[in-house]
């Protein structure tokens, strides 16, 4: 769909609410966009997979918990806080620009900065269970940029100014190097000294804030802007604005909403309100794969495991119990398993290990009908290899 009926979709029936807009990029030309967003090539091996840490429960529902630091923030320092990232987006400047939305839903994202193996698992975690969660939109890849990667590129700093930022709206980061700059360590921001929650110290409160900023900016980076600019904003909230106009509003004005400047509760703690989501789901469509959903797909193995009994796979908010597990080319990120125990489905159970194996080292291509049990994890019903 192109992005003028997309609008026009939006336009009829809905009270336009969230403002979008692209912020200037004067020396910025909006990247043609590119359906084949992830070129990043998986991982071959595990060695750099989140560590496997069992979970009693063995649920692989993310976790909706509320991060515990977010709620002890005080409204003061919340305030200060927001005032601090408020700064940090005014290296933006600002244009209205209604383009900004992508055209596709499945959107890549890599990362120009080596290292910080967990905090990445962390932003895409965090982006997982909110954005992609509640709507259509799929981001895939996040394996480190090759020259030419499409898509979000995000970059890791730690200066003191600018803070995290991203340099331009929605579908406008296309490509663009340093398009998003993302701070894991809060040394020179975000430490306390410029006036700001302290994200630095502890170490909890470092992944809350890593957490939090991620899922705001992600919310520029599908083209929303700050709650505090709309005209409909009541006056103490409109001393906030910062960066254009948007020109588009989707639904009411929202204090909860984690693109707004004036929530006493920082950032939203992480979450998206319900007017967030509705949002999301008015610009990108619902998502129609959620947790439970039977799905398949198809494509050669990169990585083929098996372990004991009980020592489980993944993270803990997306968690698999299995003791095989494997990735397939296409889906880079996206880790399949299934269990190999002394049950009814034990030999059923081996002859799918059995057929993986040979697919694994023929390079066969493989179908793999699965039930999504987590945000980028699913459980293996079948398997079938190829001609
Ligand atoms: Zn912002």
């Amino acid at each position: 769909m192109s992005a003028t009926s997309r609008l026009r979709g939006l336009l009829i029936g809905a009270f336009l609410l969230v403002i979008l807009s692209s912020f200037a990029a004067c020396t910025f030309q909006p990247a043609t966009i590119d359906e084949s967003t992830s070129t990043a090539t998986p991982e071959p091996t595990g060695t750099s997979l989140p560590a496997a840490t069992p979970e009693p429960t063995g649920t692989s529902l993310p976790a909706a918990t509320p991060e515990p630091i977010g709620t002890s923030l005080s409204v003061a320092t919340a305030t200060v806080a927001a005032f601090v990232t408020r700064q940090a987006d005014e290296v933006n400047e600002a244009v209205a620009d209604s383009s900004a939305l992508w055209d596709q839903t499945t959107i890549g994202v890599c990362w120009d900065t080596p290292g910080f193996e967990n905090e990445k698992i962390w932003v895409q975690d965090a982006v997982a269970r909110t954005w992609m969660q509640e709507s259509a939109l799929e981001f895939v890849g996040w394996q480190q940029c090759e020259p030419d990667s499409d898509g979000i590129r995000i970059t890791v700093a730690d200066v003191a100014d600018p803070g995290p930022h991203v340099a331009v709206l929605g579908a406008h980061l296309d490509g663009l190097e340093e398009g998003m700059v993302l701070n894991f360590t809060f040394d020179n921001w975000g430490n306390g000294e410029n006036n700001t929650v302290d994200c630095g110290f502890p170490e909890d409160r470092r992944k809350f804030c890593i957490d939090a900023i991620a899922v705001h900016e992600f919310g520029h980076a599908i083209a929303l802007t700050h709650e505090a600019n709309r005209p409909d904003a009541p006056e103490w909230c409109r001393d906030m604005a910062q960066g254009t106009n948007g020109d588009w509003l989707i639904t009411p004005f929202d204090l909860d909403s984690i693109m707004n400047y004036c929530n006493p509760v920082w950032s939203n703690a992480g979450f998206l309100s319900e007017l967030d989501i509705q949002a999301v789901r008015l610009m990108y469509g619902e998502n129609n794969f959620p947790i439970g959903s039977l799905l398949a797909v198809e494509g050669r193995l990169t990585f083929l495991r098996v372990h004991d009994v009980g020592t489980g796979y993944g993270p803990n908010n997306d968690f698999l119990d299995v003791e095989v597990v494997i990735q397939l080319d296409t889906y880079p990120g996206k880790s399949f398993g299934f269990q190999l125990r002394t049950d009814d489905q034990e030999y059923a159970h081996k002859g799918m290990l059995d057929l993986l194996r040979d697919a694994f080292n023929e390079d066969y291509r493989v179908r793999v009908d699965y039930v999504q049990t987590g945000l980028r994890n699913g459980e293996i019903l079948r398997v079938l290899v190829l001609p």
